[in-house]
């Protein structure tokens, strides 16, 4: 996903790339104090193009600023018009956003808390990536890497510090010839992948993995929520590694990659034809580009700042996943 586009928002002016630069002494490069988001851009069926879920990315993206002591210059919905004036200006439909809170120079040693950073929002054109990875199955094995205690670092802020553990569980990963890890928190219990969030499917139960360690993904969030609407039963709580493996099916989650299967962790093979999962997949390829009438306000199209979530009707979704009735009733509709 490296071809960025040429016109970044920074500061409330559109410039090029080129023009924006970052001293060495930067203390969010020195100290992991880069406050980031990645939000997904599609074209839409009436006007232009959508973006999927910005006003719950940027609430994260201010929440994160918060909790690593990053000020944040703008409003959510300012930084919402700023989305669109990004993607207006670049002219690019489909597309990956990456809003950043930047610190500035400082002095030598760690910024103080809440000084004000500088934010930039870049723009990806994602069409190769898209092509290599999106719908792909991938491999994942465990990791010998645990997630970073929440205690010590807080998993709920997407923060560039964070990607340290995730660098490292994903390079051990690649070197024995996986995509991806499965990390576990320090109790042992499944977290998430490196920057991606999971969940697994047994009959008809959606189980979506809880932990304190992980990221609170706005995909998996999506997907649970569609779940529910297809009739079937999302259950939330700690998921141990052995329970997770005898599962039926497993996928991973990620804004820039979607929803995809999983076919196997380590020696453990999955069902990638299962027919949940499926009809998951589908549900959530079809919201993300603004073709489910019933979640139209998941995604914000040029000139709105809205994508506060209205009654969603049962049975609005194609229909429910063929086959039993679940057994306990299925989440109910927000
Ligand atoms: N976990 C981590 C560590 C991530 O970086 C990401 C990507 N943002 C995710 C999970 C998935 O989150 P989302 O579905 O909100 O993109």
């Amino acid at each position: 996903m490296s071809e960025h586009a040429e016109l970044v928002w920074h500061n409330g002016e559109i410039l090029p790339y080129e023009s924006i630069a970052i001293g060495l002494g930067n203390q969010s490069l020195n100290y992991g104090l880069c406050v980031i988001e990645g939000i997904s851009v599609w074209p839409s069926p009436s006007r232009a193009y959508q973006i999927f879920r910005l006003r719950e990315h940027l609430d994260r993206f201010a929440a994160s600023c918060a909790l690593v002591g990053v000020g944040l210059p703008w409003t959510t919905d300012r930084l919402m018009a700023a989305c669109h004036e990004a993607v207006a200006a670049n002219g690019l439909w489909r597309a990956y956003l990456r809003p950043l809170a930047v610190l500035g120079e400082g002095v030598l040693g760690l910024a103080r808390a809440g000084s004000v950073a500088d934010v930039a929002i870049l723009l990806y054109d994602t069409s190769r990536f898209d092509q290599a990875v999106r719908g792909r199955e991938v491999r994942l094995t465990t990791s010998s890497v645990i997630r970073s205690s929440p205690r010590a670092v807080p998993a709920k802020a997407k923060v560039s510090a964070g990607y340290l553990n995730s660098r490292l569980a994903l390079m051990d990963a690649q070197d024995r010839g996986f995509d991806d890890a499965v990390l576990l928190d320090e109790d042992g219990y499944v977290a998430e992948c490196s920057v991606q969030n999971l969940f697994a499917v047994r009959g008809r139960t959606v189980l979506v993995p809880e932990s304190a360690a992980a990221l609170d993904g706005i995909t998996v969030a999506c997907a649970a929520e569609l779940a529910g609407h297809l009739g079937l039963t999302v259950s939330r709580r700690r998921l141990g590694l052995d329970e997770l493996l005898g599962c039926d099916a497993v996928c991973v989650t990620s804004t820039a990659a979607g929803v995809r299967p999983v076919s196997g962790i380590d020696e453990t093979a999955f069902d990638v034809g299962n027919e949940v999962i499926a009809a998951l997949r589908d549900a959530y390829d079809r919201a993300e580009r603004g073709l489910l009438p019933a979640f139209a306000h998941w995604n914000a199209e040029p000139g709105t700042t809205s994508t506060t979530a209205s009654d969603v009707a049962p049975g609005s979704l194609p229909g429910p996943v063929p086959g039993r009735a679940p057994e306990v009733a299925p989440v109910s509709p927000p």
